[in-house]
C-alpha cells in the first residue's frame, strides 16, 4: 500500500479533507529526508494509513526487523521504526551498528510488559520440578526477556519452532492465547497460566498436575506452560463478535489472530498472523467478504488494497500503535532526537540476538 493516493485516504475517511494539504506536505518532506539521509522507514501493519503510505516496507514486526538487518550501509544509514518499542529494540538487536529511532516514546505494548525476574523464577520452578523444557518468547517482548529464552518466535512460526526444540515441554512467554495455538498444533497439553502477579508454586503445581497426567493418558507429546500475558486489543474480542457476523452474513470468511482467546480460535475459519492474513486475502480472489479480528490498522490496509472486497469491522484499535502519527515520524527523521534513539545494553542485546537468530535458523 506504499503508494496509496491521498484522495483515496480522504474519500475513505482516513484523513480529514482539511488535513490533506498538510499530509501531502509531510509526505514530500519525509521522502526528501529519506533520500538525503539514506533513512529506512519500516511500518507495522497496524500503523495509521498515512504512515504506512510513506513507509519503505509494511509488514509484521519480525519481517521488518529482518528487512532492516539485511540492508547494507550504503542502502540505509539509519532507521525510523514506525511501530512500538519492542519492534525498534528487535531492529537494533539484529543490526546494532545502525541508529534506530522510535517516533513516539508512548508506543509501548501491554503484552510486552513482562518482568524478566518473574520469567527466571518460573524457569527455576520448572527445573526444580524436573521438567525437560525450553523457553520460547514471542517477539512481542523486550530484549531482557528475549535474552532468557532458547528461541524467539512469531505468531506464524511458533508451532514450527516448538516442534524443533527437541524437548517435550515449552515455557511459552508471554501470550497465553498463542500458547494455546502452539499446544494444539504440536499435540501438547495446554497448561493455563496462573492469575497475573499471583504465581504461587504449590497452588500452580496443584492446578497443572492433573492436566499433565490427563495429557499423558491421551498420548500427547509434552506440555505448553502458558505465561499469564495477553494483548489487551485481542483479548477483549469475544465470541459474540464472531456469532454476529455468522448470523448477519454466513458466507463471510472469519479470520482471527493467534492472540485472541482459544474459543474464538476454535470458532474462526482460520487463525493467522497479520502478514498471513494479507497473503490469504491476496490468494483468494473468489472470497469477497471477510471479518478479520485483529487491530484495525491491518483491516484498513486490506480495504485500501482490495476495494472490490467487503470487510466487516469487528476489529479494535491499539492505542500504542496509534501513538505514532505522520508529524512525529517527520520530526524524528528531521531531528534524530537522542531520547528517541533505541538501544539495549550490549550483554542483553547479545542474549536477545542469540534467541532471535535461533528463530531465524529454525523457521
Ligand atoms: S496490538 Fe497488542 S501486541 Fe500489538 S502493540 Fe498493541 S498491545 Fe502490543
Amino acid at each position: 500500500m506504499s503508494f496509496v493516493a491521498l484522495d483515496r485516504l480522504v474519500r475513505g475517511g482516513h484523513v480529514p479533507e482539511a488535513e490533506a494539504p498538510r499530509v501531502a506536505e509531510l509526505w514530500d518532506e519525509i521522502r526528501r529526508l529519506k533520500r538525503d539521509k539514506r533513512a529506512f522507514l519500516p511500518a507495522h501493519n497496524y500503523q495509521v494509513p498515512e504512515v504506512q503510505a510513506v513507509a519503505d516496507v509494511v509488514g509484521d514486526s519480525f519481517e521488518l526487523a529482518v528487512r532492516a538487518r539485511d540492508l547494507g550501509p550504503e542502502q540505509a544509514a539509519l532507521v525510523v521504526f514506525c511501530g512500538v518499542r519492542f519492534m525498534a529494540e528487535g531492529c537494533y538487536t539484529l543490526a546494532p551498528e545502525r541508529p534506530v529511532y522510535l517516533p513516539s516514546l508512548e508506543a509501548l505494548c501491554s503484552l510486552a510488559e513482562v518482568d524478566a525476574a518473574d520469567v527466571a523464577e518460573r524457569q527455576e520452578f520448572l527445573r526444580a520440578a524436573g521438567r525437560r523444557f525450553a523457553t520460547m518468547t514471542y517477539v512481542n517482548t523486550y530484549a531482557d526477556v528475549k535474552a532468557l529464552s532458547d528461541s524467539c518466535c512469531t505468531s506464524s512460526n511458533a508451532a514450527r519452532i516448538a516442534d524443533q526444540l527437541g524437548v517435550p515441554d515449552i515455557l511459552f512467554v508471554p501470550d497465553q492465547n498463542l500458547a494455546y495455538q502452539v499446544a494444539l498444533k504440536t499435540r501438547r497439553t495446554y497448561l493455563p497460566p496462573p492469575e497475573p502477579h499471583k504465581f504461587h508454586p504449590r497452588e500452580y503445581a496443584e492446578m497443572i498436575e492433573p492436566l499433565i497426567r490427563e495429557g499423558e493418558k491421551q498420548g500427547l507429546v509434552g506440555n505448553v506452560f502458558a505465561w499469564e500475558g495477553a494483548c489487551h486489543v485481542h483479548h477483549q474480542m469475544s465470541l459474540e463478535d464472531i456469532a454476529r457476523i455468522r448470523r448477519d452474513d454466513p458466507g463471510a470468511t472469519v479470520i482471527v489472530h493467534g492472540e485472541v482467546r482459544p474459543e474464538l480460535q476454535r470458532a474462526a475459519d482460520a487463525v493467522l498472523s497479520t502478514s498471513q492474513m494479507a497473503k490469504y486475502v491476496d490468494a483468494h480472489p473468489e472470497q469477497t467478504r471477510y471479518a478479520i479480528l485483529t487491530e484495525c490498522g491491518l483491516v484498513v490496509r486490506l480495504e485500501l488494497d482490495h476495494p472490490e472486497k467487503q470487510f466487516y469491522k469487528p476489529c479494535r484499535l491499539c492505542r500504542y500503535m496509534k501513538a505514532t502519527d505522520l508529524e512525529s515520524v517527520y520530526r524524528t527523521l528531521r531531528d534524530e532526537p537522542p531520547e528517541k534513539r533505541i538501544t539495549v545494553p550490549e550483554d542483553v542485546r547479545a542474549g536477545a540476538a542469540r534467541a532471535m537468530l535461533k528463530m531465524i535458523e529454525l523457521a
